[in-house]
Order: C-alpha cells, then sequence, then structure tokens
C-alpha cells in the first residue's frame, strides 16, 4: 500500500494556560509512556468530553458474514449510540447499512431507500462518531482505483483503521445492493444476485472506511465506501466512480471495539478460515 509522503497535521492548534502540577503531570506521562503531548491531551479531552473520536465500534466479523451467520444481532437503537458515521447490512443481509449525521438507512435491493427503526437488527456494523482529522478536494477522479489511490495520500499509516467521507457531485456512480439471502447462503453465492445500479449526476456523500490488510478476518480490508444521495432516495456499495472536485474528510481510528453475536449461529460457525478471496469476490469492484 502507497503510504503519504508526509503527515498531514491536525487542522486545529489550542492555546490555553495550565497549572503547573498539571503541566508536570503531562510532562511525566509523556516521559512515562513516550507518547506526545498532543496525543496525550487529544485523549484526555475526547475521554472528558464524551467523544471518544479515534474509536472505531465493530459488531460481529467478516469471516462470519463470509460464512453465512446473517442473522440480526445488534439493534439500529443500540449502534447510534456507538457512533454517527458508518455502514453494515441488515438481519439476513437484506440491503445494504448506511450511517450519515447520526441517522441510519436502509438501502433496499429494488433501489430504495428507507429509515429503519430503532429495533431493527444488523449481523455487521461497522461505526465511528466522526470528526476529520484531514480534509481536502479530489479534482478529478476517473474509477474506483484511482480514489482509492488518491484516498491513500490522505492516510498516515498502513495500520490504522481511516474513516472516510467524500461529499460532492458524482459524475457516474455505479453501486451494488445486496439481496435478501435464501437461509444456508454463503457471502458468495448471496452476493450472485445482488442488485447493481448507475447514475449519473448524482449528489451524495460516500461514507466508509479503510482497513487494515491484517484486519483481513474480522473487517474487510482495504476500502470500503456506501453511497447515500443527498435526497436519500439511493445507496449502496460502492463498484466504480468518477467524479470531480469532491470534498475529502478523513478520521483515523486507533482503538478497535469489537461486539461478537452471541446467536447460536456465530457461536456455533467454522470460522477459522481465511476469508480474503471470498471476501473480494463479494465486496470487490469486480462483483458481479
Ligand atoms: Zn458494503
Amino acid at each position: 500500500m502507497k503510504m503519504a509522503k508526509s503527515k498531514i497535521p491536525y487542522s486545529q492548534m489550542l492555546h490555553t494556560n495550565i497549572s503547573d502540577s498539571l503541566m508536570n503531570a503531562l510532562n511525566h506521562r509523556c516521559e512515562q509512556t513516550g507518547e506526545t503531548l498532543d496525543h496525550v491531551v487529544q485523549e484526555a479531552l475526547a475521554k472528558s468530553l464524551g467523544v471518544e473520536l479515534h474509536t472505531l465500534f465493530q459488531v460481529s466479523t467478516a469471516t462470519a458474514l463470509v460464512e453465512g451467520v446473517y442473522k440480526g444481532c445488534v439493534t439500529v437503537g443500540k449502534i447510534k449510540t456507538y457512533g454517527d458515521f458508518g455502514l453494515g447490512t441488515y438481519d439476513n443481509l437484506d440491503g445494504e447499512g448506511l450511517m450519515l449525521d447520526g441517522r441510519v438507512w436502509q438501502a433496499h435491493s429494488d433501489g430504495s431507500v428507507t429509515e429503519p427503526t430503532d429495533d431493527s437488527t444488523a449481523p455487521f456494523w461497522v461505526s465511528v462518531k466522526f470528526e476529520a482529522d484531514r480534509s481536502g478536494t479530489l479534482e478529478s477522479v476517473s474509477s474506483w482505483a484511482d480514489l482509492c489511490a488518491q484516498i491513500d495520500a490522505y492516510r498516515n499509516s498502513a495500520n490504522l483503521f481511516t474513516a472516510v467521507r467524500i461529499d460532492g457531485l458524482f459524475d457516474e456512480i455505479h453501486y451494488r445492493v445486496a439481496c435478501k439471502a435464501e437461509p444456508g447462503e454463503t457471502l458468495v453465492q448471496a452476493t450472485s444476485h445482488q442488485s447493481e445500479f448507475s447514475f449519473t449526476q448524482c449528489q451524495g456523500t460516500l461514507m466508509g472506511f479503510w482497513s487494515p490488510t491484517y484486519s483481513r478476518t474480522f473487517n474487510i480490508p482495504g476500502y470500503h465506501l456506501h453511497l447515500l444521495s443527498n435526497d436519500f432516495k439511493h445507496g449502496g456499495h460502492v463498484l466504480d466512480i468518477q467524479a470531480k472536485n469532491l470534498k475529502i474528510q478523513v478520521m483515523d481510528a486507533d482503538n478497535v471495539v469489537m461486539a461478537l453475536p452471541e446467536t447460536a449461529q456465530f457461536l456455533n460457525a467454522d470460522l477459522s478460515q481465511d476469508p480474503t478471496a471470498a471476501l473480494s469476490k463479494a465486496e470487490g469492484a469486480q462483483a458481479k
């Protein structure tokens, strides 16, 4: 994976007066742990203000999805307490999950988008409280691969999770929506009968994540972005894109919290497989 040439720094600088004892304690912590002053102050502020900005919250694992563990295990109401931005899917793989500015949406395989009730359930979800660490403009995007390469420049490390939000007018966008799975179907079988859609001149937002290669047994490595149009009428899992002048915002996540389902289906599933090939077939741009 290509690394950014230089770190793009946080955009805000804080000047403040603090007591000698707090300053001494801060210096002591930095010496003890090797953390930077920026890191200690950011973490302490986030904790005290209840804004755990750099924590990625995940429900279940990607391997479980590959193995067909689709039973919803956490409610939309609960998911909303862990973040305001993210993506997922619904009970029995019924469409694509979108979470933007604290609202949750369900893209259906007939092309429609609705807001599910808080008691709807999801078998897989990834979310964060989104607050941009870095932002910029993507002047021209010619394809999915080109988009991924351009987002790479906004990431600081191949080993951190990164939340990615992109807003703008998409000249062309191609996306899929999973169809409800039949009992016993694996992810590859279920996504072989997904619905695909193409739109031109779609004003909207892409939301999702870059996940490190080492996360391949529990997340979906690489870029994973979902679309929601500004009129809330179109949405899905992005496969290809062409656009100009997009606003990009990214947030690093260096804490990962995973909630594992206690459903019988999950407890009894064989999750010892390497899901890489199945995931790239089911989730990648080549998926048909
Ligand atoms: Zn997806």
